[in-house]
């Protein structure tokens, strides 16, 4: 029999992807993105960021999130994998929400320093984690010169899909990551 082949990772940002923050006028409407339900919590770096307020009296963060989003993205046929700068908090407030199991971490060794040539912070350390293995990656902030920086440092297949923060993870992303996968198991 042959061996079964690992599944290419799927590294999932938070913010953009599975909350889809940047829709601030139309907050204003009360408008909510359909799907979704709002979702309070206060994350470590959130309330690190208020310093010196205690943490009781810190006003929760705000979340948007689908509970569609986690029987989605476990029925892809990927190795699920955070890569956000929730980190850790997302196992804790973010997975539980929306179905998704206690996934391993990308944890960043800096965050939000540049990368090379106009890349994004993450790309460096995603090709690092990656060490060759074929990975999709999901995020609001990717452009052209992670996808010039990714195939050159990068020895194997990657897919970098770009997902609209104003609207999220829909039907047709995860058309496009089901396309790759089946492609790469060909
Ligand atoms: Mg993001």
């Amino acid at each position: 029999m042959q061996p079964t082949p690992t599944p290419p990772a799927l590294l999932l940002d938070v913010d953009g992807p599975l909350n889809p923050f940047a829709n601030r006028w139309r907050r204003r409407l009360r408008w909510r993105p359909r799907g979704y339900t709002a979702h309070r919590c206060k994350p470590d770096d959130w309330i690190a960021r208020h310093a010196p307020l205690p943490e009781e009296e810190v006003a929760p963060l705000r979340v948007w999130l689908n509970p569609a989003h986690g029987p989605q993205l476990t029925a892809l046929p990927y190795d699920l994998v955070w890569a956000t700068t929730w980190m850790h908090g997302a196992n804790k407030h973010i997975g539980p929400v929306i179905g998704l199991p206690h996934l391993p971490v990308i944890e960043w060794g800096e965050l939000f320093k540049p990368g090379p040539d106009g890349a994004h912070w993450k790309v460096p350390q995603i090709v690092a984690w990656a060490r060759g293995r074929p990975f999709a990656w999901v995020d609001d902030g990717i452009t052209a010169h992670d996808q010039r920086y990714v195939a050159a440092h990068h020895d194997g297949p990657a897919l970098l899909h770009w997902v609209d923060p104003a609207r999220g993870l829909r039907a047709p992303d995860f058309a496009v990551l089901r396309e790759w996968a089946a492609k790469q198991a060909r």
